[in-house]
């Protein structure tokens, strides 16, 4: 239900604000003009003042991605988007480094990367794994917390000489909660103290029952450090990919969510983009959270220019009207003007929702005097 606060709303019917404080006082209710009151109360309201409702909705106005299915004949297959989650220390940065050395564009390229949140590589045999390089379970619980599912698979990393600790356990729970398939990779099996074996075992406690215990979630031993294991990581990965059958169209205005964003200097506000379906294309109009823009430019996770990205791809986005949050969905439309309504009817949203100190309905009110 949409908020409203009384001023605004007496901005809206021409009144003056003081008149609906008191109109609403002998409605029983205690409001200042700043304050929030609900959609029915803002109803009664108009009512009293003898105007005509017009109710606005979100769904008169905002953007529902949702609702805004494709038709499965559209579906491409997509790149599969990974997130590496374990305890500290265990060698998430170290694995993400290295399986970032294994992509075969960047070999091509020289290997300057630049920092992004984000990056695709494309393995020998072709295809394309997108990992999340934001360890860290909170941007995971944060992301999920705003309803952005961006991850189709966890990497759960255990280093062989430390076993399951307490960020592990933390990884699996967030993991199980999301729904999302894992695959363990037990690190540091170069070392001479590693114990893969005795991962395994202590998994089951926690109702990881990996392949070589009779179970269905897929394990490697790797080293982050020597390389050893990362071929068959990312074969298994693709596997796991494979059996999703992820897929995506790409012949529509993008949709996409914000990985994480920043004000540059130079740039100005910054965003992290991964396309959840769709083209994002230079010029494209798009609402992004509270803020509008236009893709002014968009670079690759090598720090190239691209015209266009597709499904699973990671972009850097410049031309945005202010810095978004991590986890906001960016949605292109057609024309400035539908950016504008769209991103003012959400400021709005949230304005409202700032203020609202004790949203004080009429249905509390009779049911506090029962
Ligand atoms: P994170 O906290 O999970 O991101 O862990 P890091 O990637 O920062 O690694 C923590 C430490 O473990 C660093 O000193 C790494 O060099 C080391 N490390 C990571 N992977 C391996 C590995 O496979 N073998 C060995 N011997 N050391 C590793
Ligand atoms: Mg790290």
């Amino acid at each position: 239900p949409e908020a409203i606060t009384v001023q605004e709303l007496a901005n809206r019917m021409a009144e003056k604000g003081a008149d609906l404080v008191k109109a609403l006082f002998n409605m029983g209710m205690m409001v200042t003009v700043n304050q929030t009151i609900d959609q029915d109360t803002a109803e009664l309201l108009v009512e009293e003042f003898g105007h005509n409702i017009e109710r606005v909705s979100s769904s008169d106005v905002d953007i529902n991605v949702d609702s805004d299915v494709d038709a499965p004949e559209t579906l491409k297959p997509r790149a599969p988007v990974v997130t590496i989650m374990g305890h500290v220390d265990h060698g998430k940065t170290s694995l993400l480094d290295a399986l970032r050395g294994t992509d075969v564009v960047r070999g091509e390229a020289g290997g300057i990367t630049q920092h992004m949140g984000a990056y695709q590589i494309k393995t020998k045999g072709g295809d394309k794994i997108t990992f999340l390089d934001t360890p860290g379970h909170a941007a995971f619980t944060q992301m999920r917390m705003r309803g952005a599912n961006v991850t189709d698979i966890v990497i759960l990393v255990v280093a062989a000489d430390d076993g399951i600790m307490p960020q592990t356990i933390e990884a699996i729970n967030h993991t199980k909660a999301a729904g999302v398939p894992m695959i363990v990779a037990i690190n540091k099996c170069d070392k001479e103290e590693a114990n893969a074996q005795k991962v395994r075992e202590r998994l089951l406690e926690h109702e990881v029952i990996v392949e070589a215990m009779s179970g269905d979630v897929q394990d490697v031993e790797v080293s982050a450090k020597t390389g050893k294991g990362l071929d068959e990581l990312i074969e298994k990965l693709l596997l796991q990919a494979e059996f999703m059958e992820l897929k995506a169209n790409p012949d529509r205005n993008a949709v996409g969510t914000v990985i994480e964003a920043k004000l540059d200097k130079g740039k100005g506000p910054v965003a992290t983009v991964l396309v959840n379906r769709g083209t994002l294309k230079r010029g494209d109009i798009f609402v992004v959270g509270t803020e509008s823009g236009r893709v002014r430019a968009m670079n690759d996770d090598k720090g190239k220019q691209v015209k266009e990205a597709g499904p699973s791809m990671p972009i850097e986005v410049l031309g945005l009207g202010g810095v978004p949050m991590a986890g906001d969905v960016l949605t292109v439309v057609e024309s400035e003007q539908r950016a504008r309504e769209v991103s003012s009817w959400r400021q709005e949203q949230a304005t409202a929702k700032r203020t609202a100190t004790a949203p004080a309905s009429l249905d509390t009110m009779f049911s506090a005097l029962k």
